[in-house]
């Protein structure tokens, strides 16, 4: 060595992998500390970054992706090698399914050992088991390349359709020192991650011609809406043209579902009816029933409907997934949106009264109804009338984040809930999972600091439900009111042999409660709506972790909530 190169400070992969973030402008980190990561993650926090530790990974990853879903910078999370990157990896696929962005980080263990397959420690080909799960998956061998690495990994998440990334970083790479001016030259601040991605013009023309022949013209906005941050552009659209909406549940909120255009009071009628169908980051997937059948209008439960879609999306391989796409319009939705708004000018003509009357007279019908139930106050608390008390709590705080997870509390709360700003509702998405609760909550209060209420299926709950010391030792604006009815869909089921508790029943009578008092939180059991309503107000007014064990009449609910049709024994009955 020379003289020269002795004196050249060095730095190492821990600060290269921190100044990598930093210089991309990632504050935060959601983690498990573990070898080999433990130190990386001290040396992060006191290097002013946020780290968020849990307790079980999937969580920490969950918190990661609902990160990047309501700030569109990649989630970032950091687990162990083996299994730690195992528990993190349902999260990266679960985001990737939900186009998400973020990228899990992990540990690993040495590669000239594990490609032996000679018995490290936690070893595992990570990079090899995470590639068919995720967008991109990318590994580090050297620490002057951890800057490539990070800028390939963000770019990888959230330019075209955002997805989860992984990256593999083997234990040593942390540890490899790098000369300051070597390790300040491989850093890579990436210019514009996410580019636009302008429509063609003959596409929005086409667009604006099908909208223009339409009888019954219907948007249908997805959650992809809501991630593009195109708000004034979308509802200037929808307001301009006078096209009855749909939001699909995470895009609630995007326009207040108290908008007289909204239709998701009358959906079945508008999806059975309606002639044009514009998608807007909305795929036509089992939440839209593929876009054919009875759902669409059909007479039979394959057969195809009599609707034209247009569909935006950034992915040029969405059209005709399920049926035929007659307007396809590849763009990202902000410049897609605004390309129309410029080609229909003050607007597209009146949409005919007709299909704006029978939807009215319809959704007026529906709504009454709703009502009524809602105002009912039968002696054992169910899920209507607690969740009226939800729902004019979140009418009350609009910038609230209304975390939602399980079968029936899913169902009823997506359906009773209105949401009255963007982004606002995060849920078990794409897949329907279940764990999603306690991770995204924790990441709705870290990046905001806003109030989270977090309306859990007793049986969801217990997916995530110790990360409630989590929300404790953070001291985070989280309530969790746990819909409790003593089991999975409900708590009522027998089992015929009588010798053990049926498959679905849970302990009577639980103390969720008492969970979230160990760590030093406020837990609440509310047995009608007057209770539930004050241990609502008082975790607002007071901001400290509060959980409310809210018993539910345990008859309440059905089979599966409202998807009962996927369960194999009654597809075999429909078939039979
Ligand atoms: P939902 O479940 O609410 O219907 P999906 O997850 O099925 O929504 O669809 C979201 C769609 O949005 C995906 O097809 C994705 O490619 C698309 N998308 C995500 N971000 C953007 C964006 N910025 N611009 C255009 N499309 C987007
Ligand atoms: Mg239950």
């Amino acid at each position: 060595m020379t003289t020269e190169t002795q004196d050249r400070e060095t730095t190492d992969g821990f600060h290269l992998v921190i100044d990598a973030l930093k210089l991309n402008d990632i504050d935060t980190i959601f983690a498990l500390p573990g070898i080999p990561i433990t130190d990386f993650l001290r040396i992060a926090q006191a290097d002013g970054m946020k780290v968020i530790s849990f307790r079980h990974e999937q969580h920490a990853g969950n918190a990661a992706a609902a990160a990047g879903f309501i700030t569109g910078k990649p989630g970032i999370c950091f687990t162990v090698s083996a299994p730690g990157f195992l528990n993190g990896l349902t999260a990266l696929a679960n985001a990737t399914t939900n186009c998400f962005p973020m990228i899990l980080i992990s540990g690993s263990s040495e590669r000239e050992v594990v490609d032996l397959q000679q018995g490290d420690y936690e070893e595992m080909d990570q990079l090899a088991i995470a590639k068919p799960l995720c967008k991109a998956a990318f590994r580090v061998l050297h620490a002057e390349d951890i800057g490539v690495g990070i800028a390939r990994a963000i770019r990888a998440a959230v330019s075209g359709r955002p997805g989860g990334v992984y990256l593999d970083l083997p234990a040593k790479v942390f540890a490899q020192s790098v000369a300051k001016d070597v390790a300040e030259r491989s850093l890579i601040k990436v210019v514009d991650p996410a580019p636009k991605q302008i429509p063609a013009p003959e596409a929005i023309q086409r667009a604006v011609d099908l909208l223009k022949g339409a009888k019954k013209p219907l948007i249908i906005l997805g959650k992809g809406a809501a991630y593009a941050q195109a708000d004034a552009e979308i509802r200037s659209f929808i307001e301009k043209t006078g096209i009855p909406y749909l939001p699909m549940s995470m895009a609630k909120g995007l326009l207040p579902d108290n908008h007289p255009q909204a239709a998701s009071a009358a959906r079945s009628y508008v999806l059975a009816e309606a002639d044009v169908v514009m998608l807007v980051g909305a795929r036509l997937n089992w939440l839209l029933s593929h876009g054919k059948g009875k759902t669409w209008g059909a007479g039979d439960s394959k057969g195809w409907g009599k609707q034209q879609f247009i569909q935006i999306d950034i992915s040029p391989t969405e059209a005709d997934s399920n049926v035929a796409v007659a307007a396809p319009l590849v763009g990202d939705i902000g410049s897609a949106i605004g390309a129309l708004n410029q080609a229909i000018g003050s607007g597209l003509g009146k949409v005919p009264a007709e299909w704006t009357g029978a939807i009215a007279e319809r959704k007026d019908k529906n709504l009454t109804k709703m009502a009524e139930t809602l105002a009912k106050n039968p002696p054992v608390m169910n899920f209507h009338s607690a969740l009226n008390v939800v729902r004019e709590t979140v009418k009350a705080n609009p910038k609230a984040y209304l975390v939602n997870e399980g079968a029936n509390a899913l169902d009823f709360t997506r359906s009773i809930v209105d949401m009255y700003e963007p982004r606002r509702r995060l849920d078990v998405g794409t897949w329907g999972i279940m764990g999603i609760g306690m991770g995204f909550a924790v990441a709705a209060a870290a990046v905001t600091g806003e109030q989270v209420i977090a309306v859990e299926g007793d049986s969801a709950f217990g997916f995530s439900g110790m990360e409630v010391e989590t929300i404790c030792r953070y001291n985070l604006p989280i309530c969790i009111v746990v819909m409790n009815n003593n089991g999975i869909y409900k708590g009522t089921d027998v089992n015929p042999r009588g010798d053990a508790m049926a498959v679905t029943q849970f302990v009577k009578n639980a103390r969720y409660d008492m969970m979230m008092e160990a760590f030093g939180g406020v837990g609440v059991t509310a047995k009608n709506p007057e209770e539930l309503d004050k241990a609502l107000k008082e975790a607002i007014a007071s901001r400290k972790p509060t959980l409310i064990n809210a018993l539910i009449d345990e008859s309440a609910g059905t089979e599966s909530g409202r998807i009962t049709s996927l369960n194999p024994a009654a597809a075999k009955k429909k078939t039979a």
